[in-house]
């Protein structure tokens, strides 16, 4: 059975296009009987902060990518590492080399060719000191590898330098280290960015000069770009996984939207259980070209999955994004069946049901002007209000149901003259004078279901307020 791996480097929080590539590793394992493990790459200490590896695990763990056995750290490995490389320096698959970058780059510059390491000391037989890097030694040749996205890639070897594997101070390279975990794990399938895919053939070589066994296959996912069609951006789009969750995404609305990137369903389902897509995921029909990361089309994944939720869910789900106190908890319970109708995020939730807590509505500024100053009939609707909705309330007495508001409203439509052509209330048009001066907003869950929960006293008050 497979065995994959997914390897963050812990250099900022979890970005999507990680997640995109962690996923597929994942489905690739839970759809075999596999096991996905976990390796945090962690060498360059310079850049990594233990509270980024933290994100990481927890927006793993939110998202439901659940790993098997303990994570493993690469910086852990380090003298196996060194070891590993200075072995090849024996052998002479690697020699040590005193070439500043300065130096290496002015030679670079001299020839005119691309830039890059020209194998000054292959010969020189330098030996290692506190000023030599050691060097793979590329060997002429091709190297290729099946890759399941993109088909057979292979690298002509003149056309790759003679890099790095120790640097001076004998810290071991990322490639070096990445190539000799993924031997040392038994990783079977390498699944991971398109960034990679100009490293893969130096891992390759690492491992082949060693006699290590190398992964069955490789798959280099497709690069996430944005509208413009440019890679997502920290600084112009949203990327990490914990903006979403702040956002009010729901993880399973997420994973759905990542696997539908390169790839599809075969019945062209795209919403639907990551059961089915476990099932049906197939690497091999993922596309190689760049995958537009479509924000819009997110949402409205998201919609469809709170939407599913059971009404529990949705409240356990929701209340998080809350103010905290009774009468918001209270509001939403109220209202939430309906509310989940309406949302795409649950960040949208507080906006909906606010009125209902707060004592007097919101002011939204623009849904007053529109519907209060604007709006023509607004001032009849009103009146027109008052009268029929306070002949409801003294009937009624504490409470009213939300098909008596809307028996009602109708004959304030009559009577406002919003009538259409066949004589019919345009009960839209009566709503929204209704609907701003009662909850403040434009938008928001169905009105009579809303002023049975708000009830008559309320209600009245504010038609009352919004008149003056
Ligand atoms: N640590 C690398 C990264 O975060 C991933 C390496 C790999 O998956 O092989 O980009």
């Amino acid at each position: 059975a497979p065995v994959v791996r997914f390897a963050p480097s812990p250099t900022g929080f979890l970005h999507v296009g990680s997640a995109h590539s962690a996923l597929a590793n994942w489905l690739v394992a839970r759809q075999s009987g596999g096991r996905f493990l976990l390796r945090i790459e962690d060498t360059d200490a310079s850049r990594n902060r233990p509270e980024l590896i933290d994100n990481v695990l927890e927006m793993l763990d939110w998202l439901g990518l659940h790993w098997d056995d303990e994570p493993v750290h690469q910086s852990d490995r380090t003298e196996a590492h060194r070891e590993a490389a200075l072995g090849l320096a024996d052998q002479g698959g690697a020699y040590w080399c005193d070439c500043t970058a300065e130096a290496v780059q002015a030679r670079a510059k001299e020839r005119g060719g691309p830039p890059g390491y020209d194998g000054h000391c292959r010969d020189r037989g330098l030996p290692r000191s506190d000023d030599t890097a050691l060097r793979f030694r590329v060997p002429p040749g091709t190297t290729g590898w099946t890759d399941l996205v993109r088909g057979e890639v292979s690298f002509d070897n003149a056309a790759l330098e003679d890099f790095v594997l120790l640097r001076s101070n004998g810290a071991p390279m990322f490639l070096l280290a990445n190539a000799l975990d993924d031997a040392h794990m038994g990783i079977t399938h390498v699944i991971r960015g398109e960034d990679h895919v100009n490293g893969t053939p130096k891992y390759l070589m690492v491992l082949r000069a060693l006699g290590l066994d190398e992964p069955t296959a490789f798959a280099h996912m497709p690069l996430l770009v944005n509208e413009g069609r440019k890679k997502l951006s920290k600084r112009r789009d949203d990327v990490s996984v914990a903006d979403y969750r702040a956002q009010g995404l729901l993880p399973e609305a997420i994973l759905n939207h990542l696997a539908l990137l390169g790839w599809g369903p075969p019945d062209g389902v795209e919403v639907r259980p990551l059961a089915e897509i476990v099932e049906l995921y197939d690497l091999r029909e993922v596309t190689p070209s760049p995958a537009y990361f479509d924000r819009d089309k997110l949402l409205h994944i998201n919609g469809d999955w709170i939407r599913s939720l059971a009404v529990d869910d949705f409240l356990a789900r929701a209340t998080p994004f809350l103010p905290p106190g009774e009468g918001p908890a209270a509001a939403l319970t109220a209202m939430a069946p309906l509310v989940q109708e309406r949302v795409k995020t649950l960040s949208e939730v507080p906006d909906m049901v606010d009125f209902l807590w707060m004592d007097e509505p919101p002011v939204d500024e623009a849904a007053w002007d529109k519907a209060l100053v604007r709006g023509k009939a607004a001032r009849e609707v009103l009146d027109a209000s008052l009268d029929e909705l306070g002949r409801l309330a003294a009937a009624a007495g504490g409470s009213w149901s939300a098909s008596d508001v809307s028996d009602a409203v109708e004959r304030v439509a009559a009577t406002a003259g919003l009538v259409n052509a066949e004589g019919r209330p345009q009960m839209a048009k009566a709503q929204a004078p209704i609907r701003v001066a009662t909850t403040g907003r434009s938008v928001g869950p169905p009105l009579w279901e809303s002023l049975a929960v708000l009830g008559p006293e309320r209600t009245l008050a504010r038609l009352g307020a919004a008149r003056e």
